[in-house]
């Protein structure tokens, strides 16, 4: 009997309690009832945001807020910094090309961290740049970026700092008012805990002013839209009602662990993954790391792809492959949003299954031991 198990950076499990909210009968969006449901999930988004700023729902993918974002701060010939370490970094400077928008891109090697020295001096070369954008966590190499350092550099210029916290958030640490970063962008199928269809970006008063001045058209996306009818607690248009009703439920479960519990959790899960990759002979990928995913090289002696087809059809336990210059190189396990320490044991066992059956020599069960030595190391101390 085969079981399917998400370890994949998006979709991510949705628990129980949310799937069945999902179930219940559909109401009309214009009423009281909506409004009501609106008013406690903006409120949660705050919390888990971390941010006093209203943060905004679209109907869309991911890609939409990040669209959205790019679309109400700039302008035609506008100059940008664009932090692109992977996959998605690249998708702003795509942005900025479609756009007609001048980027500054600092091309950082995929899988290297970023040096926020560089983004200094690029803010110095280039005064008049309007925002930097850069990612949380880099889905697509696993490396998280150090955003709190970044936002201490452009906190202190006339530009917004843009974070696509989409993976990251909820993993990895963000302190969006306290770090001072303008705008965050997430989505719901990572470590939200709700199907995919639903994108959030929020806007620091910095933000908002430069949004006054935005030349870029838009007319979905309009974020001036939005705040118009967030005033009355509505939205502009047709919400994903049903996604609202599971995201209620999913940051509700979020808060009622606690933020912060939350990010230790992932960290936790992080740290002993990494250490049973490493037990396992295999090697890590990013410089520093994420605690929403562990990216692994691949060696050279193992097909990547029969790799992961079979961890997916014979195992059920999808992971991911590399994207763009690293397919076939690593592969990815996410360890984000509703999962726990017996999740992954069953993922790190799938991952030995797999290396035995392709004839990878290792030492079978050191993961699995590594990942239990990792994990329950405060208790292992105690006992001592
Ligand atoms: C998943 C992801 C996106 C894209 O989201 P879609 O929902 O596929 O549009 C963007 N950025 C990061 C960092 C992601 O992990």
């Amino acid at each position: 009997m085969k079981k399917n198990y998400l370890f994949t950076p998006g979709p991510t499990p949705i628990p129980e309690e949310v799937l069945l909210e999902m179930a219940k009968p559909i109401f009309h969006h214009r009423t009281p009832q909506f409004r009501e449901l609106l008013a406690e999930t903006n409120q949660l988004l705050k919390e888990v945001f971390q941010t006093n700023n209203h943060v905004y729902t679209f109907a869309s993918s991911g890609t939409g807020a990040m669209e959205a974002a790019f679309v109400n701060i700039v302008s035609p010939g506008d100059e940008i910094i664009v932090v692109s370490g992977g996959k998605f970094g690249a998708r702003f400077v795509e942005f900025a090309q479609v756009f007609g928008v001048i980027s500054h891109t600092l091309d950082v090697p995929w899988g290297a961290s970023v040096d926020i020295h560089e983004i200094d001096s690029l803010l110095r070369q280039h005064p008049n740049v309007k925002a930097v954008f850069t990612s949380l966590c880099e889905t697509s190499t696993g490396v998280c970026f150090p955003v709190e350092d970044i936002a201490r550099i452009v906190r202190g210029t006339n530009a917004v700092l843009v974070v696509d916290a989409i993976s990251g958030l909820c993993a990895d640490v963000l302190k969006t008012d306290e770090w001072g970063v303008d705008i965050v962008i997430g989505g719901s199928q990572k470590g939200l805990m709700t199907p995919p269809g639903l994108s959030f970006l929020t806007l620091s008063q910095k933000a908002w002013a430069l949004a006054g001045t935005s030349r870029l058209p838009k007319y979905y996306f309009d974020i001036k839209k939005y705040r118009k009818a967030g005033d009355a607690c509505d939205t502009p248009f047709t919400p994903a009602t049903g996604l609202v009703i599971a995201l209620r439920k999913a940051l509700g479960l979020i808060v009622a662990e606690g933020v912060q519990v939350c990010n230790e959790r992932h960290a936790r899960l992080a740290r002993a993954t990494r250490a049973a990759m490493e037990a396992l002979g295999l090697r890590l990928f990013a410089e520093r790391p994420s605690n929403a995913l562990t990216a692994v090289k691949i060696p050279d002696q193992l097909d990547a792809k029969t790799f992961i087809t079979y961890l997916r059809d014979e195992l059920g336990a999808v992971m991911a492959g590399g994207q763009g210059q690293l397919k076939n190189k690593i592969f990815r396990i996410a360890h984000l949003g509703y999962q726990n320490e017996f999740d992954l044991l069953g993922g790190i066992g799938a991952v030995e299954k797999a290396l035995l059956h392709m004839g990878h020599t290792f030492d079978l069960g050191a993961g699995l031991k590594s990942f239990q030595m990792m994990i329950n190391s405060d208790t292992l101390v105690n006992i001592q």
